[in-house]
């Protein structure tokens, strides 16, 4: 694949192939809509991008432009390298999941990012063991100076982008969070699409 835009559709996953140094382009298109990212070596998918290595890498709570994430095994896996959205993209929240919502008080089930990223991944036929800690793209997490975090709203732009350099053969896969309970999509609660390219 190269040069398209692709649909995020509202509240689901998608997944896809890049080629080390291909961009990899996400797009908030509405502004408001979080985008759980994760990446996977695409020669071995137990291999997977880490936020706690990560953040020992660059030393900071969130990647600044230039700043590479590692993998399990220490490896860079996605840089950096444009950011339109004010680079507010959590490392630090785990994806939703079923249990999240039941916490939150939703009885029954609730869309939620871990099973997109399962049934993204298995749409390209791949299984993997676990659900990683996931890079939540434009989720504006701020934190004090005692450590304590909030559940901030999008401070994204309709239109603005975080772009990534593939820094070796990869899979990336996307959620558009449906999380609809807390602001992080914004107070009104309302999820939508994203788009991202792969160039
Ligand atoms: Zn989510």
């Amino acid at each position: 694949m190269s040069g398209g835009l692709v649909t995020v559709p509202a509240r689901r996953g998608t997944a896809a192939r890049a080629r080390a140094g291909q961009r990899i382009t996400v797009v908030n298109t509405h502004g408001t809509q979080v985008v759980d990212a994760w990446a996977f070596s695409a020669d071995d998918v137990t291999e997977w991008m880490a936020m706690e290595a990560s953040r020992a890498w660059f030393m900071k709570l969130a990647a600044a432009v230039g700043d590479s994430f590692v993998t399990n095994r220490r490896r860079p896996i996605l840089t950096l390298i444009e950011d339109t959205s004010g680079c507010a993209h959590d490392t630090l929240m785990a994806p939703c999941d079923p249990q999240r919502y039941g916490l939150l008080g939703v009885a029954g089930y609730h869309d939620n990012c871990r099973d997109n990223l399962h049934a993204a991944l298995a749409e390209l036929g791949i299984t993997i063991p676990a659900t990683p800690p996931s890079l939540n793209l434009f989720m504006n997490i701020p934190w004090t100076p005692d450590g304590r975090l909030a559940w901030g709203e999008p401070v994204s732009a309709a239109g603005s982008y975080a772009a990534f350099r593939a820094e070796m053969d990869l899979i990336v896969a996307f959620s558009a969070c449906p999380q609809d309970i807390l602001p992080i999509n914004g107070r009104t609660g309302t999820t939508t699409e994203a788009h991202y390219t792969v160039d």
